[in-house]
């Protein structure tokens, strides 16, 4: 059972620099502070993504802040404060489950190549599965699973130990 964990967080960040401004509740010039403030949308904390996204210019002072256009906002940034991982975390997540799945592509392939190749040259101590039934002219039963181990090898065979017993394993009937 896979649950999903999703959810969503506001947040704050300043950006820019410290500049003076008109404050109406402290009555002077004081230092200003640009922040953004946005909604982080998330699965799995890692997936994530930005929604909600405000501005504004704060009194460092008396905390008063005044809401700031986005086009305003924006000049001179590109996407002002909201840090990368919170805008392009759901990439990065996509990108994640992509390289796992191209990795388990690529270990399946060698794994195969592995077998085959083990297969193309086997060697004393190998221990092989396979179906008597296909080796005897009148099979005791259809399917008759054991396990051979390779005794010896040499150019021209491959010599098997043969086992007194065998099974036929969850295919019985
Ligand atoms: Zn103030």
């Amino acid at each position: 059972m896979v649950y999903i964990v999703w959810g969503s967080a506001y947040k704050q960040r300043p950006y820019g620099t410290v500049e003076q401004g008109d404050c109406p509740t402290c009555g002077e010039q004081k230092p200003f502070r640009h922040r953004v403030i946005y909604k982080m949308r998330h699965i799995w904390y890692l997936a994530r993504w930005v929604t909600d996204r405000r501005y504004a210019n704060q009194c460092l002072t008396c905390g008063h802040a005044e809401r700031v256009p986005q086009k305003v906002a924006q000049q001179g940034f590109k996407r002002p404060g909201i840090p990368v991982w919170d805008r392009w975390g759901w990439a990065g997540f996509l990108g994640a489950v992509a390289a796992f799945v191209v990795w388990v592509g690529i270990s399946d392939a060698a794994d195969h190549r592995r077998d085959q190749a083990m297969l193309a040259q086997p060697v004393a101590g190998d221990l092989y599965k396979l179906d008597l039934a296909k080796l005897v002219d009148n099979p005791e039963r259809p399917e008759m699973d054991a396990i051979v181990r390779v005794e010896q090898v040499d150019a021209k065979q491959v010599i098997v130990r043969l086992p007194k017993t065998y099974y036929d394993g969850p295919r019985a009937t």
